[in-house]
């Protein structure tokens, strides 16, 4: 009969397994991202390559818990004196107006990188691509994203109401998000967060559609390769982001 192996050996092995285990994961997911000694400050220009690249490192390190631009609190007087002569943000983001994203710690930058336009749902109306318009045309930014959000209230609340209209100007943001409404019929009576999640996806492309069709600045800029337009969505829970080039 086999002895079994004592829990004095088995526990020390174990843990040695989870502290190694803990080393592998940091050095994959840190592999791409700069250190907390190397990161360095950014260019004032940055191709729509570059951009993407510096949001997607910032997204790793505020979902693994290692934000570095966005608690930088010893530069922030030179900051701010350097930031009043003039700013150079690298994205144009229109997000929703829901108090639990906060674009600066999502994608761990510093004030003066991202030019941001919020609503609730985020939709394209007039004062928003105007808004837009501006960040592409006079600051140049190489990257337009359109971001939603799972547990959006604006999505449930569109989604909710169907063909009934919504009271007071709400009816403006049903009428901007009219986008979900084939995928919002195809499910009539489900209310499910699944759906709605993907309702705020549909949303965000849709939106992101409307600003490349309706503006004439924007579709030369992306045409032209000097921005890129994509749309994604925020995960609320682990504060993933997904983006997608608009096709
Ligand atoms: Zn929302």
């Amino acid at each position: 009969m086999r002895r079994p192996v004592p829990r004095l050996i088995v526990f020390p092995l174990a843990v040695a397994g989870a502290v190694l285990f803990g080393a592998f994961l940091d050095h994959w997911y840190f592999r791409e991202s700069p250190s907390r000694d190397t990161i360095e400050a950014l260019p004032e220009q940055l191709t729509p390559e570059e951009a993407l690249a510096e949001l997607r490192h910032g997204n790793r390190r505020y979902i693994t818990s290692h934000r570095l631009r966005s608690i930088d609190t010893a530069h922030d007087a030179d900051d701010r004196r350097r930031l009043a002569q003039g700013q150079h943000p690298f994205v144009a983001l229109l997000c929703c107006a829901d108090s639990r994203l906060s674009p600066e710690f999502v994608f761990d930058q510093k004030p003066g990188s991202i030019f941001e336009v919020r609503n609730a749902g985020n939709v394209v109306d007039d004062d928003v691509m105007a808004s837009l318009e501006y960040a592409v045309e006079h600051l140049h930014v190489p990257l337009v994203i359109v971001l939603g959000h799972t547990g959006c209230g604006a999505i449930a609340a569109v989604h909710n109401a169907g063909d009934t209209p919504l009271p007071h100007h709400l009816r403006a943001l049903q009428e901007h998000m009219r986008g979900i409404r084939p995928e919002s019929l195809r499910h009539l009576g489900r209310h499910d967060s699944e759906l709605l999640d993907r309702l705020a996806l549909v949303n965000a492309k849709f939106q992101a559609e409307d600003l490349m069709n309706q503006s004439e600045p924007i579709r030369q800029a992306v045409k032209a390769g000097h921005s890129r337009l994509l749309y994604g969505i925020y995960h609320l829970d682990s504060g993933i982001v997904e983006l997608e080039d608009l096709k």
